[in-house]
């Protein structure tokens, strides 16, 4: 496994056998089972695979939530060399944006709302930081997480619309027994904390739970989600939503599918997490 700070070095190892099919796992480390997932679908379906580690200040709203971000590089590498994974790129800042760095790119109208409503310029970093990823290691396929359903419908919009020659692989959200979804940030929760975090993929599935028993009022499955969450004292909503999986409107009518979403605090953490329904109409 070939571990490198440097573009050149890892642009090097890319081409050293053109002919060869690459896919990258783009990732902020502190690795869990949902990034390894993502790895595993890589590994299995190109000849070479290549993950990026790289905690992205561009994307933080908050200095705070920056600076707690968990990190344990060593780890990370024992996890990823375990997965045969064959280039580990792991840039520092000064590297992905040197001084007269000045360039963005942003997506419009996906990017405003949900996240992007609660995290301003959230989005910008995101896009920004994957499209040099992408240009960087130039795979041929690169791999996202359900975990973060804006982010795979903004990244998808980008990828489109500036004509990356790549595939974008989206791969199910991996959670623990009790239906919490895998997070980096999880391990910031105090242990009680922890045991109420449940809470979130409980309102969502209880909002399944309602629509598949014929609730099809966007507002009342919001509610249904919100009063869930108020129930946990130790629970904060940001947000919940209840979106049409493209444009990311929110739906005062569900009809075929939805994107179920929401936002919550812990303390100073905030987690997401989101359930897609789809073929609803097919009496699935
Ligand atoms: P992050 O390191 O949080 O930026 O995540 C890197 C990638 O792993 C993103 O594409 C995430 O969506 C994905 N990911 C994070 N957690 C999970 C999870 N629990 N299940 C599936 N994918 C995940």
């Amino acid at each position: 496994m070939i571990v490198t700070d440097t573009i050149e070095e890892a642009r090097h190892f890319r081409w050293e056998e053109p002919g060869l099919s690459w896919g990258l796992v783009p990732t902020m480390g502190y690795l869990h089972e949902g990034h390894l997932s993502l790895v595993r679908r890589a590994r299995d379906e190109n000849d070479r695979v290549a993950v990026t580690i790289f905690v992205n200040p561009m994307q933080f709203d908050r200095p705070a939530d920056l600076e707690a971000y968990p990190r344990d590089l060593r780890r990370d590498l024992d996890m990823l060399e375990r997965e045969t994974v064959d280039l580990v790129f792991t840039p520092g800042n000064g590297v992905i944006y040197p001084p007269g760095f000045q360039t963005h790119v942003a997506v419009e109208a996906v990017t405003q709302r949900l996240e992007g409503a609660a995290r301003p310029m959230h989005f910008q970093g995101v896009t920004t930081v994957v499209a040099k990823l992408l240009n960087i290691i130039q795979p041929d396929r690169a791999y996202f997480g359900q975990k973060d359903a804006q982010q795979v419908v903004v990244v998808k919009r980008m990828v489109q619309d500036l004509n990356f020659n790549l595939e974008v692989v989206v791969c199910p959200i991996i959670r623990a027994a009790d239906g919490l979804a895998l997070s980096s940030r999880n391990v910031r929760l105090l242990p009680d904390e922890r045991a109420a975090a449940p809470i979130l993929f409980r309102a969502l599935s209880a909002a399944e739970e309602a629509i598949r028993g014929g609730q099809r009022s966007g507002d009342a499955i919001r509610d249904l989600m919100r009063e869930t969450i108020d129930a946990e004292p130790l629970a904060q909503v940001d947000y919940v939503s209840a979106a049409d999986p493209r444009t990311l409107k929110e739906l005062a009518s569900i009809g075929d599918s939805v994107l179920l979403s929401l936002a919550v605090f812990f303390g100073s953490v905030r987690l997401i997490d989101n359930l897609l329904l789809e073929s609803l109409d097919s009496g699935e």
